[in-house]
């Protein structure tokens, strides 16, 4: 790493993987894809993106080769996630709840893949229908729900 970036650290559920980034991520959003609810579980997903080059992964862990453009790593132990590498753009997203607890805060900038949410949340934050030019998609939005909740129409 370079000697004035500075290091954030964190770990998984149990433990036994350490992640180590440098410096503040690229980017920070909200992911709504049918592919990261259902890998983690979870009704909306929290991402922040860093260079393959300045993260760092230690401990046994497990790749998920499901998904043809992400590799989603876990815990070979608690099975928790960390991160998922993006082959096609040599970047690295780091869950920020594997890095809560280091200095690092978590501020989103968009929401991603919107028109796959089963959750709407009304934050004032853009919502990408898909992806933002700046990542490769049509930059195109929805509007801002009413209210955050279940999205009942939605699926
Ligand atoms: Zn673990
Ligand atoms: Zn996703």
């Amino acid at each position: 790493m370079v000697d004035d970036v500075q290091e954030y650290t964190g770990n998984c559920y149990c433990g036994s993987v350490t992640v180590t980034v440098d410096g503040p991520p690229v980017a920070s959003a909200y992911c709504h894809c049918h592919s990261c609810r259902k890998w983690h579980a979870a009704p909306v997903n929290a991402w922040s993106i860093w260079p393959l080059i300045a993260v760092r992964i230690s401990g046994e862990t497990i790749r998920s080769f499901t998904n043809e453009t992400s590799r989603r790593i876990s815990c070979a132990q608690c099975g928790g996630g960390v991160a998922n590498i993006k082959p096609a753009i040599n970047m690295i997203v780091v869950y920020p709840m594997v890095l809560a607890g280091s200095d690092l805060g978590f501020e989103p900038v968009c929401h991603v893949h919107y028109i796959e949410r089963v959750l709407d949340i009304a934050d004032g934050l853009p919502k990408y229908i898909e992806l933002p030019k700046q990542l490769g998609g049509s930059g195109a939005t929805v509007g801002e729900p009413e209210r955050s909740g279940w999205c009942k129409e939605c699926r």
